[in-house]
């Protein structure tokens, strides 16, 4: 492995015209220090740096690259589409189909609206659960993230639980003042919140399965209550499935534990590594939104062919007979290996997967909710974090983070992983 020589070179550089050096935090290894590979290109399973070092990278764009970095029918469909032009700003035959597409895909989904991340997603979807009940106030889980606006960034996971900002400065407390945050996998806390202000609740937002504080599984019951208490209330229950989404077995959380949510939020896979994000549901909330409804939301890059392109391309190919379970496979072989290892030395830590996520905590105790993860060895991560990465595997850069994989991870880069992960133990307990 080489020095990142250059590397250093053009984080210090990039600190001096972008705030902390990056377009968003947690690419800058603020919580396990160091200095961040600048990227020259990824292939497939890996990813190359500036430097000349090769990764078997496992946060794949946080989600987006089911399939690997640059899959050849993804790359060729996208040559093509850009001799088309880059963007019309009117409709276009790829946006029904992708909306199609992701609508077969999704059980109970009837209508959608693309937008360009997951932060639009979740924020629209809010708007339309607002209009739709008349009511101010939302439910969140603390140590869910569903992107940076400033209603939900509250107690958020991910980079801002990570950062220890979990309430950002900048956000007006009005904005932040109608939303109730509660913990994960606690529907005591639910029925409480439905019992102090049942009227005034317009939705219950959930990661169904949470990937922003590690990889958290729903308790069982944990979601069939959210759906029930939410009926009985009139409240909707949005399923932000920006992370967790085709990357569940059966493709979501709706299909997965068998729950109709009233409003889904997606992103990530559906853009194939362009920016995208989408927001859709149930027909008598959807067509609430401009034209068709008074909830206005609009975007001028929205449904770029592009992107569509992109998302389009990924998705068929996920589909076809066999891919889905074969990269859930490789996540099984993974999660297996490394708790061999751990067991092999005795360590009370253990790995986790569902569909193609995984994560690891170093905690002794079973992590459920944002408190229980928090209790997890911050330092002993970052110590695993960095053996790993001077070993060619490079994971999410920080331990409130999931683990992804694609179909372009091989068996071979599992063994090579699951060596380097072996050492890496070694070097770092
Ligand atoms: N919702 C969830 C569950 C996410 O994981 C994320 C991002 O990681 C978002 C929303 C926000 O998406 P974006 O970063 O595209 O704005």
């Amino acid at each position: 492995m080489n020095d990142r020589v250059r590397s250093a070179e053009l984080f210090a550089a990039s600190r001096e015209v972008i705030p902390g050096g990056v377009n968003s935090p947690v690419r800058s290894f603020r919580s396990v220090g160091g200095t961040p590979p600048f990227i020259a290109r990824g292939e497939g399973a890996y990813l190359y740096d500036v430097d000349g070092n090769r990764y078997i990278d496992y946060f794949l764009s946080w989600g987006p690259l089911v399939l690997g970095h640059a899959h050849p029918e993804v790359v060729e469909a996208l040559r093509e589409a850009v001799l088309r032009g880059t963007s019309y700003g009117a409709p276009t035959e790829l946006e029904l189909e992708l909306a199609r597409e992701v609508i077969d895909f999704y059980p109970g989904l009837e209508m959608i609206r693309m937008v360009n991340s997951g932060t639009e997603a979740t924020m629209s979807a809010l708007r339309v659960a607002r209009a739709a009940t008349g009511r101010p106030k939302v439910v969140k889980f603390i140590g869910n993230y569903h992107g940076h606006h400033d209603s939900l960034l509250v107690r958020a996971g991910s980079g801002a639980m990570d950062m220890g900002v979990p309430d950002s400065p900048g956000v007006a407390p009005g904005a932040a003042r109608d939303t109730l945050s509660l913990p994960y996998n606690d529907l005591d806390a639910v029925r409480e919140a439905f019992r102090q202000h049942g009227d005034q609740i317009a939705a219950v937002i959930v990661e169904p399965v949470a990937g922003n504080m590690g990889l958290v599984l729903p308790r069982p019951g944990f979601l069939e209550g959210l759906r029930s208490i939410t009926r009985e209330h009139g409240a909707l229950l949005v399923f932000d499935e920006v992370l967790c989404g085709f990357r569940l077995p059966g493709g979501s959380a709706a299909a997965h534990f068998g729950i109709d949510p009233d409003l889904v939020t997606l992103g990530k896979v559906i853009g194939g590594g362009l920016p995208v994000g989408a927001y859709g549901g149930k027909r008598r909330y959807m067509e609430l939104v401009a034209p068709a409804g008074p909830v206005y939301q609009a975007g001028t890059l929205s449904g770029n062919p592009l992107a569509m392109t992109a998302g389009l391309t990924q998705l068929r190919i996920l589909r076809r007979p066999g891919v889905m379970a074969e990269i859930e496979r490789k996540t099984a072989r993974l999660v297996e290996g490394l708790n061999a290892l751990l067991s092999r030395r005795g360590l009370p830590y253990r790995a986790q997967g569902i569909g193609s996520l995984w994560g690891l905590f170093f905690s002794a105790e079973p992590v459920y909710d944002y408190e229980s993860a928090l209790k997890s060895d911050t330092r002993l991560f970052a110590r695993f974090f960095h053996a790993l990465l001077r070993r060619g595997v490079y994971i999410a850069p920080s331990q409130f983070e999931s683990g992804f994989m694609s179909l372009a991870h091989t068996d071979a880069d599992l063994d090579a992983t699951l060596e380097a992960a072996g050492d890496a133990l070694d070097e770092a307990l």
